[in-house]
Protein backbone atom coordinates (compact mmCIF):
# COMPACT_ATOMS: atom_id res chain seq x y z
CA UNK A 1 0.00 0.00 0.00
CA UNK A 2 0.76 3.57 -0.97
CA UNK A 3 1.48 5.08 2.63
CA UNK A 4 2.07 9.14 1.13
CA UNK A 5 4.05 11.00 3.32
CA UNK A 6 2.72 9.89 6.25
CA UNK A 7 5.29 10.65 9.30
CA UNK A 8 4.57 8.19 12.44
CA UNK A 9 2.93 10.13 14.94
CA UNK A 10 3.48 9.94 18.76
CA UNK A 11 0.72 11.48 20.09
CA UNK A 12 -1.10 8.37 18.31
CA UNK A 13 1.25 6.14 20.05
CA UNK A 14 2.40 5.38 16.28
CA UNK A 15 4.50 2.00 16.42
CA UNK A 16 4.15 0.09 12.98
CA UNK A 17 4.78 -3.27 12.87
CA UNK A 18 7.23 -4.43 10.09
CA UNK A 19 8.46 -7.70 11.09
CA UNK A 20 6.50 -10.06 8.65
CA UNK A 21 7.42 -12.87 11.27
CA UNK A 22 5.80 -11.22 14.26
CA UNK A 23 3.20 -10.10 11.83
CA UNK A 24 2.15 -13.70 10.89
CA UNK A 25 2.34 -15.25 14.66
CA UNK A 26 -0.07 -12.75 15.50
CA UNK A 27 -2.17 -13.18 12.35
CA UNK A 28 -2.09 -17.08 12.81
CA UNK A 29 -2.63 -16.18 16.96
CA UNK A 30 -5.88 -14.69 16.12
CA UNK A 31 -6.68 -17.08 12.87
CA UNK A 32 -9.86 -15.19 11.60
CA UNK A 33 -11.95 -17.29 9.78
CA UNK A 34 -14.95 -16.68 7.25
CA UNK A 35 -18.18 -15.58 8.38
CA UNK A 36 -16.65 -13.76 11.83
CA UNK A 37 -16.86 -10.14 12.38
CA UNK A 38 -13.54 -8.90 13.69
CA UNK A 39 -12.77 -5.26 15.13
CA UNK A 40 -9.08 -3.63 14.34
CA UNK A 41 -8.39 -1.01 16.46
CA UNK A 42 -5.80 1.43 15.03
CA UNK A 43 -5.13 0.13 11.50
CA UNK A 44 -2.53 2.28 10.58
CA UNK A 45 -0.60 1.67 7.26
CA UNK A 46 -2.19 -2.15 7.60
CA UNK A 47 0.46 -4.55 8.80
CA UNK A 48 -2.18 -6.91 9.95
CA UNK A 49 -4.84 -5.48 8.19
CA UNK A 50 -3.95 -6.93 4.77
CA UNK A 51 -3.96 -10.23 6.71
CA UNK A 52 -7.38 -9.77 8.48
CA UNK A 53 -9.04 -8.62 5.23
CA UNK A 54 -7.65 -11.80 3.42
CA UNK A 55 -9.03 -14.22 6.14
CA UNK A 56 -12.52 -13.25 4.64
CA UNK A 57 -13.90 -12.08 7.98
CA UNK A 58 -15.84 -9.04 8.16
CA UNK A 59 -13.70 -6.57 8.99
CA UNK A 60 -14.43 -2.75 11.04
CA UNK A 61 -11.70 -0.49 11.56
CA UNK A 62 -11.23 2.03 14.30
CA UNK A 63 -9.10 4.60 13.25
CA UNK A 64 -8.46 7.78 14.90
CA UNK A 65 -5.49 9.74 12.58
CA UNK A 66 -7.59 10.74 9.63
CA UNK A 67 -4.46 10.51 7.11
CA UNK A 68 -3.82 6.82 7.67
CA UNK A 69 -7.57 6.70 7.19
CA UNK A 70 -8.00 7.61 4.26
CA UNK A 71 -5.35 5.17 3.03
CA UNK A 72 -8.51 2.49 3.97
CA UNK A 73 -11.21 4.74 2.77
CA UNK A 74 -11.41 4.27 -0.57
CA UNK A 75 -11.02 0.28 0.03
CA UNK A 76 -14.43 -0.11 2.15
CA UNK A 77 -17.00 -2.13 0.90
CA UNK A 78 -19.90 -4.81 2.71
CA UNK A 79 -16.73 -6.67 4.43
CA UNK A 80 -14.74 -3.47 5.06
CA UNK A 81 -15.90 -0.81 7.29
CA UNK A 82 -14.13 2.24 8.57
CA UNK A 83 -15.10 3.87 11.76
CA UNK A 84 -12.90 7.30 11.53
CA UNK A 85 -13.16 7.37 15.71
CA UNK A 86 -11.27 7.50 18.76
CA UNK A 87 -11.84 3.81 20.37
CA UNK A 88 -11.29 4.99 23.89
CA UNK A 89 -15.38 6.05 23.13
CA UNK A 90 -16.22 4.10 20.77
CA UNK A 91 -19.20 1.77 21.42
CA UNK A 92 -17.71 -1.57 19.76
CA UNK A 93 -21.19 -2.76 20.66
CA UNK A 94 -22.84 -0.97 17.83
CA UNK A 95 -20.96 -3.42 15.24
CA UNK A 96 -23.10 -5.74 13.84
CA UNK A 97 -21.91 -9.31 14.65
CA UNK A 98 -24.10 -12.57 16.60
CA UNK A 99 -24.01 -11.90 20.02
CA UNK A 100 -20.83 -12.24 22.43
CA UNK A 101 -19.04 -13.15 19.00
CA UNK A 102 -17.00 -9.64 18.08
CA UNK A 103 -13.42 -10.72 17.82
CA UNK A 104 -10.76 -7.49 18.59
CA UNK A 105 -7.35 -7.10 17.52
CA UNK A 106 -5.29 -4.10 17.98
CA UNK A 107 -1.57 -3.44 18.06
CA UNK A 108 -2.08 -0.86 20.63
CA UNK A 109 -1.21 2.60 20.97
CA UNK A 110 0.86 2.42 24.73
CA UNK A 111 -0.23 5.48 26.06
CA UNK A 112 -3.66 4.80 26.23
CA UNK A 113 -3.43 0.56 26.68
CA UNK A 114 -4.67 0.67 30.00
CA UNK A 115 -8.17 2.90 29.75
CA UNK A 116 -8.53 1.16 26.42
CA UNK A 117 -8.79 -2.74 27.70
CA UNK A 118 -11.06 -1.22 30.89
CA UNK A 119 -13.38 0.79 28.18
CA UNK A 120 -13.39 -2.96 26.27
CA UNK A 121 -14.17 -5.01 29.13
CA UNK A 122 -16.89 -2.55 30.07
CA UNK A 123 -18.40 -4.08 26.42
CA UNK A 124 -17.08 -7.59 26.95
CA UNK A 125 -20.43 -9.09 26.72
CA UNK A 126 -20.31 -8.44 23.07
CA UNK A 127 -16.81 -9.55 22.73
CA UNK A 128 -15.33 -13.34 22.35
CA UNK A 129 -12.13 -12.69 22.60
CA UNK A 130 -9.30 -9.92 22.10
CA UNK A 131 -5.67 -9.96 20.45
CA UNK A 132 -3.53 -7.00 21.64
CA UNK A 133 0.36 -6.06 21.09
CA UNK A 134 0.84 -3.74 24.55
CA UNK A 135 3.70 -3.08 26.90
CA UNK A 136 5.20 -6.38 27.59
CA UNK A 137 5.15 -4.82 31.39
CA UNK A 138 1.13 -4.44 30.85
CA UNK A 139 0.94 -8.07 29.79
CA UNK A 140 2.79 -9.15 32.52
CA UNK A 141 0.58 -7.60 35.10
CA UNK A 142 -2.37 -8.91 33.15
CA UNK A 143 -0.89 -12.23 34.15
CA UNK A 144 0.72 -11.86 37.30
CA UNK A 145 -0.15 -13.99 40.44
CA UNK A 146 -0.82 -12.41 44.07
CA UNK A 147 2.04 -11.66 46.06
CA UNK A 148 3.87 -10.09 43.43
CA UNK A 149 4.92 -6.73 42.19
CA UNK A 150 2.98 -7.00 39.10
CA UNK A 151 -0.32 -8.17 40.78
CA UNK A 152 -2.76 -5.13 40.99
CA UNK A 153 -5.56 -3.55 40.17
CA UNK A 154 -5.05 -4.05 36.39
CA UNK A 155 -4.50 -7.76 37.21
CA UNK A 156 -7.72 -8.60 39.37
CA UNK A 157 -10.32 -6.53 37.08
CA UNK A 158 -8.75 -8.24 33.88
CA UNK A 159 -9.11 -11.91 35.64
CA UNK A 160 -12.20 -11.70 37.32
CA UNK A 161 -14.03 -11.50 34.17
CA UNK A 162 -11.12 -12.92 31.33
CA UNK A 163 -8.75 -15.85 30.71
CA UNK A 164 -5.37 -14.26 29.92
CA UNK A 165 -2.96 -16.15 27.58
CA UNK A 166 0.02 -14.71 26.82
CA UNK A 167 0.80 -15.50 23.45
CA UNK A 168 4.29 -14.12 22.07
CA UNK A 169 7.03 -11.79 23.17
CA UNK A 170 8.27 -8.75 20.58
CA UNK A 171 11.35 -7.26 20.81
CA UNK A 172 11.67 -3.35 19.78
CA UNK A 173 13.05 -4.16 16.26
CA UNK A 174 9.83 -5.52 15.20
CA UNK A 175 8.72 -2.33 15.12
CA UNK A 176 9.32 1.28 12.73
CA UNK A 177 9.84 3.40 15.16
CA UNK A 178 11.56 1.17 17.32
CA UNK A 179 9.94 1.84 20.80
CA UNK A 180 11.79 1.72 24.27
CA UNK A 181 10.31 -0.90 25.96
CA UNK A 182 9.83 -4.68 24.94
CA UNK A 183 6.12 -5.41 23.55
CA UNK A 184 4.19 -8.60 23.71
CA UNK A 185 0.83 -10.46 23.12
CA UNK A 186 -1.86 -11.08 24.77
CA UNK A 187 -5.17 -13.17 23.95
CA UNK A 188 -8.15 -11.96 26.60
CA UNK A 189 -11.09 -14.40 26.36
CA UNK A 190 -14.12 -12.79 28.12
CA UNK A 191 -16.54 -14.76 29.81
CA UNK A 192 -14.45 -16.61 32.15
CA UNK A 193 -15.85 -15.90 35.75
CA UNK A 194 -13.37 -19.35 36.62
CA UNK A 195 -13.08 -17.14 40.11
CA UNK A 196 -16.74 -16.28 41.07
CA UNK A 197 -19.28 -13.71 40.01
CA UNK A 198 -18.98 -10.53 42.14
CA UNK A 199 -23.17 -9.71 43.12
CA UNK A 200 -21.95 -6.15 42.20
CA UNK A 201 -19.57 -5.80 39.40
CA UNK A 202 -19.56 -1.80 40.45
CA UNK A 203 -18.56 -2.60 43.72
CA UNK A 204 -15.83 -4.83 42.57
CA UNK A 205 -14.76 -2.69 40.43
CA UNK A 206 -14.24 0.24 43.08
CA UNK A 207 -13.42 -1.87 45.70
CA UNK A 208 -10.65 -3.75 44.09
CA UNK A 209 -9.51 0.41 42.95
CA UNK A 210 -9.43 1.68 46.82
CA UNK A 211 -7.70 -1.36 47.72
CA UNK A 212 -4.79 -0.93 45.35
CA UNK A 213 -4.59 3.20 45.59
CA UNK A 214 -3.09 2.19 49.20
CA UNK A 215 -1.23 -0.91 47.99
CA UNK A 216 1.09 -0.24 51.27
CA UNK A 217 -1.33 -0.38 53.57
CA UNK A 218 -3.37 -3.17 55.64
CA UNK A 219 -5.83 -4.25 54.17
CA UNK A 220 -7.92 -3.16 56.99
CA UNK A 221 -6.64 0.02 56.44
CA UNK A 222 -7.15 0.03 52.77
CA UNK A 223 -10.89 -1.07 53.07
CA UNK A 224 -11.59 1.84 55.62
CA UNK A 225 -15.25 2.91 54.34
CA UNK A 226 -16.36 -0.28 53.49
CA UNK A 227 -15.61 -3.05 55.49
CA UNK A 228 -13.81 -3.25 58.81
CA UNK A 229 -11.93 -5.53 60.71
CA UNK A 230 -14.37 -7.76 62.12
CA UNK A 231 -16.23 -8.07 58.83
CA UNK A 232 -12.85 -8.72 56.26
CA UNK A 233 -11.94 -11.60 59.75
CA UNK A 234 -15.70 -13.16 59.53
CA UNK A 235 -14.37 -14.57 55.53
CA UNK A 236 -11.61 -15.67 56.66
CA UNK A 237 -9.05 -13.25 55.30
CA UNK A 238 -6.50 -11.79 58.13
CA UNK A 239 -7.50 -8.03 57.90
CA UNK A 240 -3.63 -7.86 58.59
CA UNK A 241 -2.74 -8.90 55.11
CA UNK A 242 -1.87 -6.21 52.01
CA UNK A 243 -3.71 -6.28 49.32
CA UNK A 244 -1.46 -7.45 46.73
CA UNK A 245 -1.75 -10.95 48.43
CA UNK A 246 -5.42 -11.16 48.21
CA UNK A 247 -6.86 -13.73 45.31
CA UNK A 248 -8.71 -12.26 42.68
CA UNK A 249 -11.71 -14.72 44.66
CA UNK A 250 -11.16 -13.19 47.98
CA UNK A 251 -11.78 -9.86 46.49
CA UNK A 252 -15.13 -11.09 45.12
CA UNK A 253 -16.22 -12.32 48.73
CA UNK A 254 -14.75 -8.96 50.02
CA UNK A 255 -16.87 -6.96 47.69
CA UNK A 256 -20.16 -9.51 48.07
CA UNK A 257 -19.35 -8.46 52.02
CA UNK A 258 -19.17 -5.11 51.20
CA UNK A 259 -22.12 -4.61 49.48
CA UNK A 260 -24.09 -7.29 51.16
CA UNK A 261 -23.44 -4.41 54.29
CA UNK A 262 -24.44 -1.61 52.14
CA UNK A 263 -21.36 0.00 52.01
CA UNK A 264 -20.63 3.22 49.75
CA UNK A 265 -17.81 2.79 47.85
CA UNK A 266 -15.09 6.08 48.16
CA UNK A 267 -15.85 8.87 45.36
CA UNK A 268 -13.79 7.18 41.93
CA UNK A 269 -10.52 8.67 41.22
CA UNK A 270 -8.15 9.01 38.68
CA UNK A 271 -7.30 5.45 37.00
N1 LIG B 1 -1.79 -1.69 13.38
C1 LIG B 1 -0.66 -0.89 12.90
C2 LIG B 1 0.60 -1.72 12.98
O1 LIG B 1 0.58 -2.75 13.68
O2 LIG B 1 1.58 -1.36 12.36
C3 LIG B 1 -0.51 0.40 13.70
C4 LIG B 1 -0.24 0.24 15.16
S1 LIG B 1 0.19 1.74 15.99
C5 LIG B 1 1.01 1.08 17.43
C6 LIG B 1 -1.32 2.31 16.76
C7 LIG B 1 -2.44 2.71 15.79
O3 LIG B 1 -3.58 3.14 16.57
C8 LIG B 1 -2.11 3.88 14.88
O4 LIG B 1 -2.65 3.63 13.60
C9 LIG B 1 -2.81 5.07 15.54
O5 LIG B 1 -3.12 6.13 14.66
C10 LIG B 1 -4.06 4.40 16.09
N2 LIG B 1 -4.65 5.09 17.25
C11 LIG B 1 -4.02 5.81 18.21
N3 LIG B 1 -4.88 6.24 19.13
C12 LIG B 1 -6.11 5.79 18.75
C13 LIG B 1 -7.41 5.93 19.28
N4 LIG B 1 -7.63 6.59 20.41
N5 LIG B 1 -8.43 5.35 18.62
C14 LIG B 1 -8.24 4.67 17.46
N6 LIG B 1 -7.02 4.51 16.90
C15 LIG B 1 -5.97 5.05 17.54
Amino acid sequence: MDHGDHRPRKRFGQNFLTDQRVIADILRAVHARPGETVAEIGPGRGALTEGLIASGASLHLVEIDRDLAALWRARTGPALQLHEKDALHFDFSSIPAEPGALRVVGNLPYNISTPLIFHLLAQSASIRDMHFMLQREVVDRMAASPGTADYGRLTVMVQYQCRVDPVLEVPPGAFFPAPKVHSAVVRLVPGHFDHGVAQSAHMLALLVRQAFTQRRKTLRNALSGLLDSAGISSLGIDPQRRPETLSVSEFVRLSDAAHAAGAVPEAEGED
